[in-house]
This record gives C-alpha cells, structure tokens and sequence, in this order.
C-alpha cells in the first residue's frame, strides 16, 4: 500500500491498481506485527535497512499527524541480563550513535530501574524514539488516501501468472487479466513466488517464521512500562521475546519465532505439505537446520511449552509466572533465504525489465514501509 501511495504521490494521474488476493487488505504481516515504531538502532550503517528506517520513521510520524493515526513514542530498554553481553550491547549503542539516533543513553542498573522498575538485568539502553501504533490502521489509511488519489484497490484477486512481453505485461489472477507498462511485486510471504514469474533465475527462497505471542493479565500490566527487549543474537536478531506496551492498551510478551508449516500458517496445526515439502527441500534451509538445529528446536518448545516460554521472559522480568499470561496472537515472517543458507539482512528489491520484486522486506518494514515505498516508487517513474 505504501508503494502504491508513494507512486501515485510522484506520479498524480498515473493508473495505479493493487491487486490484494484477500478479502481486506493487512491480514499478513501488516496486520499482524508487534506494532512498533523502531528508531533505526540496530542496522548496519548504510544499508537499506537502516537508511529506510530513519527516513521512513520520520515519513510516518508524519503520516499519523496528518491523519489523526494514534501513535506513542513511548521509548524502549535493551537490557542486558549477562556480563558476556555487555560488549554486544556497547556495539548496538555505538550503531545508534553511527546512525545519528539522539538522546540514547547507557543506563547503569539503578538508571535502568528508574524506567523498568521489575527489569532484572546489569545494564541498558535507553532509545527514546521508539514508539507503537496500529500499523492496520496506518495501512487502512494509506488504502485510503491511496483511493482519494484516484488509485484503485481490486480485493480478492490472486495473481496467478504474470507474463512480461517487450513493452508491457499482463497480469492474471484467479477473475481477470490485466495489462499495463509495469508489475510492482509486494507479496510479503509469497513474494519469492511473485518474484518466479517474471524472473525464472530468483534465488531466495521464503522460509516462514510464525512468532506466537501472549498477553500479560490486566492485573500484571503495571510490570511493563515502556518496551522491553532483550540483547539480540547477531546471527538471528528477530529472536528474543520481547514485551510490548500496546496503543489501544495492554502489553504483549512474545514472539517467538518457530518454522511455519505452511506460509500463512498461524496456528501450530496449519500444514500444507507442498509448501513445507518446498522449505523443507530448499538448500539454503538443511544448511540452517544443521547449523542452528539446538536454537531451533528451543524455539519450538518455547512454542508447545508455556512453562518453557515463560522461563524465557523471566530472564527480563523474574515476577512474571505463567498464570499472568493469557494467549495471543501470531504473526508469521517472511524471512528471504539464500541457497547456501543465508538469511537475507537487508531489505532486497530486484529490478527486472517489466517488474519490480520487493524480495525481502522483513522488520523493520512497516516503520520503514512509506521510505521503501519512495524507494521502489523512484524505480517505477524512472519506467514510465
Ligand atoms: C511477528 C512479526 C512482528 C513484526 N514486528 C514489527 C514491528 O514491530 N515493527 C515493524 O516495523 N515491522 C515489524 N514486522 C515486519 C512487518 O510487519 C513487515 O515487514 C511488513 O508488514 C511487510 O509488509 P508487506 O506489505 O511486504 O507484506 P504483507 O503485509 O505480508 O503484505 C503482502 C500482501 O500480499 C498479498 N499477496 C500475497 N500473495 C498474493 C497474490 N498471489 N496475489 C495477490 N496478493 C497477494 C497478501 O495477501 C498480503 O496482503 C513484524 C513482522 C512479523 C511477522
């Protein structure tokens, strides 16, 4: 949606058409994220990640302005909770300063109980610029203005086969064909799928992580005043349960991140065995199996065990017990993944001669989303 805006926005007049195969737009990863505002500290200097984030982190505080979107830049902790994670914690502050993010502070234990009182850990950032939102609601708004721009927005129509010719391409879905100068390609889980038929060499595979989440209990919600989170893996830096103030109220503790059986599976049962024959067959996933088989399956008992999560949060916040959580939601990722078993980092977009694949846009791409959307907005004009 934010493509569609940002282009019609460079272009006014132009024909713009979404083709969205649900009956809504937002019922993957849009509108099923953790909601946050991220401030852009994580990711390497430079790259389209961290570029995207801090242009697109401005674009939308903008946007929510504009359009009356509730929103809260509330701050977050990274806590640290071992001595071996102090120097990874020193790294993610010295990114922040590398990516020219103001105010963050290295909080001493007393500093870090200022702001989280039930925190354990030994020491922390403080990043005053996250914040959380609906992104459901951003993305129903920019549906909006999109429409109002004179764009067109055609639900439940699944692309099914895409077909490049010297100056055009058509593009069919499951009710109708249609014919224009260029095919943008923005579909989250399947866009490795998308991307397969207007190049035949792709060479990302999306693997699928759903991240389950539970609610604290009204009652323990006084726990968590900001948003906490724990240091990150640098080999997986979407792992970690976290806790998450929300904007319409409560706070969400997850998520994990567990192979999904199918692409849009979010529930534990959901299986299509063609697409987890697929992953499962994939090169670049047996050399993640054998590499990071132990973390893996911890992610998956943390999934079946509540027990076993809850461990996990206690690390953060040691009063919680398992009778404070109530079930949540889920969300799965689409996590790009290299045939010699590479997760892609950065936000991949691939330039074809009638298409634009956006191959990878994993966390933080609803912060990011109107920045990537100028991105791919800018390679379309240069098209038309
Ligand atoms: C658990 C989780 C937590 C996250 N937390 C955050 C966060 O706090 N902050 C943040 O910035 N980011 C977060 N993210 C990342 C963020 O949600 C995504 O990066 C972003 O939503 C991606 O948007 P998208 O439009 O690329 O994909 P999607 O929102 O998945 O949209 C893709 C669309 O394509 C449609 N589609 C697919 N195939 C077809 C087809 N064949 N024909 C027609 N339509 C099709 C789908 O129906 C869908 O509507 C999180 C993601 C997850 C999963």
């Amino acid at each position: 949606m934010a493509t569609a805006l940002q282009t019609l926005r460079k272009k006014p007049g132009a024909k713009v058409i979404v083709l969205e195969k649900e009956s809504d737009i937002a019922q993957h990863q849009t509108g099923n994220n953790s909601n946050v505002i991220h401030s852009g500290i994580y990711y390497k200097p430079g790259s389209l990640k961290a570029t995207n984030c801090i242009r697109g982190y401005a674009q939308l505080l903008q946007f929510c302005d504009e359009n009356t979107i509730p929103y809260k830049l509330c701050g977050k902790v990274i806590v640290a909770t071992h001595q071996n994670e102090i120097p990874l914690l020193e790294n993610i502050y010295k990114r922040g300063l590398e990516n020219h993010l103001s105010g963050l502070k290295m909080l001493t234990l007393g500093e870090l109980k200022e702001i989280e009182p039930h925190v354990a850990g030994i020491a922390g950032i403080y990043v005053p610029q996250t914040g959380i939102v609906d992104y459901r609601l951003v993305a129903q708004k920019y549906a909006e203005v999109f429409r109002n721009g004179g764009g067109e927005i055609k639900l439940g129509e699944k692309v099914i086969d895409i077909k490049p010719s010297a100056n055009k391409v058509e593009v069919i879905t499951n009710n109708a064909s249609h014919v224009g100068k260029l095919v943008v390609n923005c579909a989250g889980l399947y866009s490795d799928k998308i991307a397969a038929l207007t190049n035949g060499k792709i060479d990302v595979k999306i693997i699928p992580f759903r991240g389950e989440y539970y609610k604290l209990k009204k009652n323990k919600e006084h726990l968590v005043k900001t948003l906490i989170y724990p240091v990150p893996d640098p080999n997986f830096p979407f792992l970690g349960v976290h806790f998450t103030t929300m904007v319409g109220g409560g706070v969400e503790c997850g998520p994990n991140a567990v192979l999904a059986f199918q692409r849009e599976g979010y529930k534990k049962s959901d299986i299509n065995l063609a697409e987890l024959a697929e992953t499962l067959m994939w090169p670049g996933f047996h050399k993640i199996a054998s590499k990071y088989w132990k973390t893996g399956f911890g992610e998956m008992y943390r999934s079946f065990s509540k027990g076993a999560f809850t461990k996990a949060l206690q690390k953060l916040i040691p009063e919680i017990q398992e009778t404070d959580l109530a079930p949540g939601g889920a969300g799965v990722r689409a996590q790009a993944c290299d045939r010699t078993g590479g997760l892609v980092d950065d936000f991949l977009i691939l330039e074809e001669n009638n298409a634009i694949n956006v191959c990878n846009a994993p966390s933080p791409a609803a912060t990011s989303s109107l920045a990537i959307g100028e991105t791919v907005a800018d390679l379309v004009i240069k098209r038309l």
